[in-house]
C-alpha cells in the first residue's frame, strides 16, 4: 500500500531552494546582535511545563490553549511556545546573573503553539530573539529597540511601524485593573466567554482579544498611560526622548499590551500592514519581575522575539535582497575513467582552498554534463579527456562570457585557477558596486 506521509498542519519545510533566505536573516541577525554586545545562547527545545505556567502566565492564550505538552513515561514537558522563559531559566541555572551585568544573549529557535494555521501563523515557527538582564535604565529599552530597528533596516524592510506603550508596574497596574474592571463590567454580557473569565483574573488581556465584539467594546476603555506611577511615567518619557535622539520613529499605542503576562513598563511591536492580520514581525518589552518570580534576585530585564517566517513573507513581498546562494565554482566535465580520477584529485585540492568543485558522478555523456553544469550555474567548466591528459593542459571556460584560458594540469592547478577566478570576481565586484547593490559580492558563506 502506498504510504501517504505529509508534514503536520502548521509546519513548513525549508528546501535548498529557499534556504539562502533563512541564511540571510540569520547571518544579519547574528552580526547585528553581536555589534550590540549580545552573545548566542542555546537552550533546550522543551522545558518543565511549570516554567511556562509561572512565567508566560496561566491566564494567557498561549498557556490556556496553545501549549504542546508531552508526556513521556512519568514526566511531563512542554515544547517552548516562546524563548524568554527558557533563556531566563538558563541564566539562573548557570549563574550568569552573578557575572558582569548587563547579561546580553540572543538566540535563533523554533517555537511551538497550537494555533489555527494560516499565512504567518504556524504551529512550529521560528524566532530570532534576545534578552538583556541587569539594567533598569530606559537607555536599555532604547538600545534593544534600536537593535531590532537596525536589523530590520539592514534587511531592507520598508513600511514597518514601531508602536510603543507602557503597561506600568504591579503597583500602578492595580489601579488600572480596577478601572478596567469597572469599565468592562458594564458590558460584561457582550464579552466573549474567555473575556468574561479574564475580567476577574486579568482584565488587561481583554484589550488583546481578537474577537471583533470585544475589540469594539475595548475601543473606549481606560488607557494605561493615564494610570502610570511617577517612576513608570518618567521611564516612558525618557525612552521616548532616547528614541528621538536615535532618530527612531515611533507611535505611542496604548492598545498594545502583549500576549504574555510577564511584561512591565515598556512594551513594543514592529508592525507591517502589508501582510494582513499577521503583521507583527517583532514584539517585546521589559519584564522586571520575571527573574525574581522564577527564584532569582530582583533583576530588571527586557527582550524581544522576531518571527522569522513573517519577516520572510514581508521580504519576499518587498523584493528585498537576499545573500546569493552558493554556486559551483568549477565543474569538471570528464571523459573516461582516467579523467574522472584526475577530476577527483583536482577537486579535493580546490576544496581545500575553499572552492566548490564538482564532477560527474552520474555517468553522463559530455554533452549532458555541460548541460548540467549550465543548469547548476557553474562559474567555470573544464573538459578533461584523453587529449588533455596527454598534453597536460586543458581549457578553462568562464561560462558567463564564454572566455577560455589555458591551464596546466599539474601541482600549480589550484593556484592558477585561483588567479583566474579572482580576476573574474574583481571584475564583477566593480560592476556590481557601480550598480550599488548591498549584497553584490556575497555568496552565502562566511
Ligand atoms: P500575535 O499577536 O501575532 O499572535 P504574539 O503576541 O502571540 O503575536 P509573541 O509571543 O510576542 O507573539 O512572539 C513574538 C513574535 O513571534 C511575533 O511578533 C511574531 O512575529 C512571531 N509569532 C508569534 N506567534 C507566531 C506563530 N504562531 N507563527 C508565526 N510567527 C509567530
Ligand atoms: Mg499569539
Amino acid at each position: 500500500m502506498a504510504v501517504n506521509i505529509k508534514r503536520p498542519n502548521g509546519t513548513e519545510d525549508v528546501t535548498p531552494k529557499d534556504i539562502h533566505k533563512w541564511h540571510t536573516v540569520e547571518k544579519i541577525a547574528r552580526e547585528t546582535a553581536e555589534t550590540f554586545g549580545f552573545s548566542e545562547i542555546r537552550v533546550p527545545t522543551f522545558e518543565n511545563t511549570d516554567l511556562f505556567l509561572r512565567s508566560v502566565g496561566e491566564t494567557t492564550d498561549v498557556v490556556q490553549k496553545e501549549m504542546y505538552t508531552v508526556k513521556a513515561k512519568e514526566t511531563e514537558f512542554t515544547l517552548r511556545p516562546e524563548g524568554t522563559a527558557g533563556v531566563i531559566r538558563a541564566m539562573l541555572q548557570n549563574g550568569m546573573l552573578n557575572e558582569a551585568l548587563p547579561q546580553r544573549v540572543y538566540y535563533i529557535i523554533s517555537c511551538f503553539r497550537h494555533e489555527r494555521p494560516q499565512a504567518g501563523r504556524l504551529r512550529e515557527f521560528h524566532q530570532f530573539g534576545l534578552e538583556m538582564a541587569g539594567s533598569q535604565s530606559p537607555a536599555a529599552d532604547a538600545e534593544v529597540i534600536s537593535l531590532a530597528k537596525t536589523l530590520l533596516d539592514r534587511l531592507e524592510l520598508k513600511n514597518i511601524e514601531l508602536y510603543i506603550n507602557s503597561i506600568g508596574c504591579p503597583s500602578c497596574r492595580a489601579e488600572y485593573h480596577k478601572a478596567l474592571r469597572e469599565f468592562f463590567s458594564a458590558r460584561k454580557d457582550e464579552l466573549c466567554d474567555t473575556c468574561k473569565e479574564r475580567l476577574e483574573k486579568n482584565p488587561m488581556r481583554i484589550l488583546d482579544c481578537k474577537s471583533p465584539v470585544c475589540q469594539d467594546i475595548a475601543k473606549n476603555a481606560p488607557v494605561i498611560l493615564d494610570y502610570l506611577c511617577e517612576d513608570c511615567s518618567t521611564h516612558f518619557e525618557k525612552l521616548k526622548k532616547y528614541l528621538t535622539k536615535l532618530n527612531i520613529d515611533f507611535k505611542v499605542n496604548p492598545k498594545i499590551v502583549r500576549g504574555l503576562d510577564y511584561y512591565t513598563k515598556t512594551v513594543f511591536e514592529f508592525v507591517t500592514t502589508e501582510i494582513g492580520a499577521q503583521g507583527t514581525v517583532c514584539g517585546g518589552g521589559r519584564y522586571d519581575g520575571l527573574i525574581e518570580q522564577l527564584g532569582g534576585q530582583h533583576t530588571p530585564a527586557l527582550g524581544f522575539g522576531m518571527g522569522i517566517e513573517r519577516l520572510l513573507i514581508v521580504m519576499d513581498k518587498q523584493n528585498c535582497d537576499y545573500l546569493k546562494p552558493r554556486k559551483c565554482d568549477l565543474y569538471f566535465a570528464t571523459m573516461g575513467d582516467e579523467a574522472l580520477e584526475e577530476a577527483m584529485e583536482f577537486s579535493s585540492k580546490l576544496r581545500e582552498f575553499g572552492y566548490f568543485a564538482e564532477y560527474d558522478i552520474m555517468g553522463r555523456g559530455l554533452k549532458a554534463q555541460m548541460k548540467y553544469a549550465n543548469k547548476i550555474g557553474a562559474a567555470f567548466t573544464i573538459v578533461l579527456g584523453e587529449n588533455e591528459l596527454n598534453e597536460g593542459k586543458a581549457k578553462l571556460k568562464e561560462m558567463e562570457s564564454g572566455e577560455e584560458s589555458e591551464i596546466r594540469l599539474n601541482d600549480k592547478f589550484p593556484a592558477a585557477f585561483e588567479e583566474i577566478y579572482m580576476n573574474k570576481m574583481l571584475g564583477s565586484l566593480e560592476e556590481e558596486t557601480n550598480n550599488g547593490s548591498l549584497f553584490a559580492f556575497t555568496d552565502g558563506t562566511d
